[in-house]
């Protein structure tokens, strides 16, 4: 019973959502995702993802506001602590 186990085909994240991770406007499901297929090795879209940082006419000029308000109500809770 030394049967080799089967690989199967890795399902890559579309390069849009890969985008908008690069762009940190992706939602916290698509970063999930998106970082557990490349915890797994995928070169493929280590790749796209380095090209969409490299890449200025894909940054989503929407992206610092984004982040930020994502982050200043943990900043002011941070804050609020101390
Ligand atoms: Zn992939």
């Amino acid at each position: 019973m030394n049967e080799e186990p089967v690989a199967r085909p890795m399902e890559h994240p579309d390069a849009e959502t890969i985008r908008r991770f690069a762009c940190v406007a992706a939602t916290r499901d698509e970063n999930r995702i998106i970082v557990r297929h490349l915890l797994r090795g995928c070169p493929e879209c280590a790749i796209e993802l380095t090209r969409s940082w490299l890449s200025p006419l894909t940054v989503d000029p929407c992206a610092y506001d984004k982040a930020l308000d994502r982050c200043l109500p943990l900043l002011g809770n941070i804050l609020l602590k101390q």
